[in-house]
């Protein structure tokens, strides 16, 4: 079963060249001074002039600002992890506010990590396992036969598996399934006589015999910043990375990478650049020994609903983004006049005068019926939904009297009704229904008007 999210739709900003919107590309339809703004910022992070900066999409509920924010995301590349935040999840008892802004800013900096590395034949990627990162009692060495750091990583989670196991020792030479991840032993002289290949594409596993390293290849691997905090953390260890339980990082640890990164940077040995980075799942730690070149890329961090944040959080981030490693911060509110999180002030967006004058601030405007209607007619077709042409037509006016998603979730809720009829198009009739058994919000206020004493409040 296929999974369709609300913004699956969604390919990019749907620009042209020139920065100019089409109407209707990439799953983007209207909006068009936001999309080009949107665009503008993309180019000034490609072109690596916008760190320090925030930029803020303010504007009515379903207007289209997530939906902008993602499009970006897309169009900086598929591998780009767009860090998205919801103002919300900075709230925990696990850790504190300040500590989930830092590690959501350190998310959205990659660092990107030139290394030299034997290989043999020209094709295989090393990597060594070191018992102080996975707990193991014994440590390996391993060749992999493929340069797809996907599958390194896959991989190296199985062999880590089998060394806490102690199904190895150090100097075996074994291979591991690469779908059952079961653990074979084969014989030393196996390695020697290069038989391995013959083994067919899923055991690819094989220790390296010293002596046959022939060739140095440079490797680049890509981390975020925070993904090398957690490494380097004695507490949390490199599992707790995908795990995705990192708790709090001690201070003196992140001072100690920020001085090892500035050394780096000295050295010569990295440079910062702001744009964009492909993050790959890969231990850094022992490897990080051989590195020649650090890169690091700001990113971009989406916080929405930014008006839940309190004034400790805004005035956190206002510093936070005169940090020379800060990524692009892209916010997003619905609210106009609103009173600042932990404050009795009210101001506009819910953010405070001294953070709102260096954001550039975007605003979306709500959808024209031809809009509407494309937007619906792009949902359909994401979710394989035949919807008559009146249907249609109904729907659009169903969206301008409620809201757009009000009326995208109604695409859906028609199917099946219509599917109870054994029918595949969704006809008026079924929309019609579906609009009986759920509210929009104005019904539901005026539902709940209508209770008035009969529920708890
Ligand atoms: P809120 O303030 O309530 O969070 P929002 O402005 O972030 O709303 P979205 O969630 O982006 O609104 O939009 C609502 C729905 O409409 C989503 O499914 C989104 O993908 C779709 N949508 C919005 N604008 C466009 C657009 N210009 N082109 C195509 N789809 C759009």
């Amino acid at each position: 079963m296929e999974r369709i999210g609300a913004h699956s739709h969604i390919r990019g900003l749907g620009l042209d060249d020139r920065l100019e919107p089409r109407t209707n590309s990439q799953g983007m339809v209207g909006q068009a001074k936001a999309r080009k703004a949107a665009g503008m910022i993309l180019k000034m992070v490609q072109e690596g002039r916008i760190a320090g900066r925030a930029m803020l999409f303010a504007g009515p509920p379903s207007t289209g600002k997530t939906a902008i924010a993602l499009g970006m995301a897309q169009t900086l590349g598929p591998d780009v992890p767009f860090t998205m935040i919801a103002a919300s999840e900075v709230f925990s008892l696990s850790m504190s506010k300040t500590e989930a802004l830092t590690q959501s800013l350190r998310r959205s900096i990659g660092v990107r990590i030139k290394e030299e590395t034997e290989l043999i034949e020209g094709e295989v990627v090393e990597m060594q396992i070191d018992r102080s990162l996975t707990g193991a009692t014994k440590t390996g060495k391993l060749t992999i036969k493929t340069t797809d750091m996907e599958t390194v990583y896959d991989l190296g989670t199985k062999m880590i598996d089998a060394l806490s196991k102690e199904k190895v020792t150090a100097g075996d030479v074994i291979s591991i399934d690469k779908t059952s991840g079961k653990v074979s032993k084969l014989g030393r002289s196996f390695a020697r006589s290069r038989d391995y290949d013959a083994m067919g594409a899923d055991t690819r596993f094989v220790q390296c015999p010293e002596g046959e390293v022939q060739k140095r290849k440079e490797v680049v691997h890509t981390v975020s910043l925070h993904e090398i905090d957690v490494i380097n953390s004695r507490t949390q260890g490199f599992l707790a990375l995908f795990a995705g339980d990192t708790g709090e990082i001690k201070p003196e640890l992140r001072d100690q990478i920020n001085t090892k990164v500035a050394e780096w940077r000295e050295e010569g040995k990295a440079e910062i650049i702001p744009g964009v980075c492909v993050p790959l799942p890969y231990a850094v730690q022992g490897t990080i020994v051989k590195l020649t070149t650090v890169t690091l890329f700001t990113q971009v961090l989406f916080i929405d609903e930014v008006h839940m944040l309190d004034i400790e959080c805004f005035s956190f981030l206002n510093r936070a983004l005169e940090n020379e490693l800060s990524p692009l911060v892209i916010m997003a509110s619905n609210r106009g006049m609103a009173r600042i999180r932990g404050t009795k002030f009210r101001s506009p967006h819910g953010l405070p005068v001294d953070l709102l004058d260096r954001v550039l601030i975007v605003s979306t405007q709500p959808y024209t019926p031809e809009e509407i209607q494309e937007i619906i007619k792009i949902r359909c077709e994401e979710e394989d939904v035949n919807l008559a042409d009146n249907a249609l037509q109904v729907l659009t006016t169903m969206a301008a009297q409620t809201t757009l998603r009000y009326a995208l979730n109604l695409i859906s809720c028609g199917q099946v009704i219509a599917r109870k009829r054994r029918s595949e198009r969704v006809e008026v009739e079924d929309l019609r229904r579906a609009y009986v058994y759920f509210m929009d919000e104005k019904r539901s206020v005026q539902w709940l008007k209508e209770q008035q004493g009969t529920l708890m409040f």
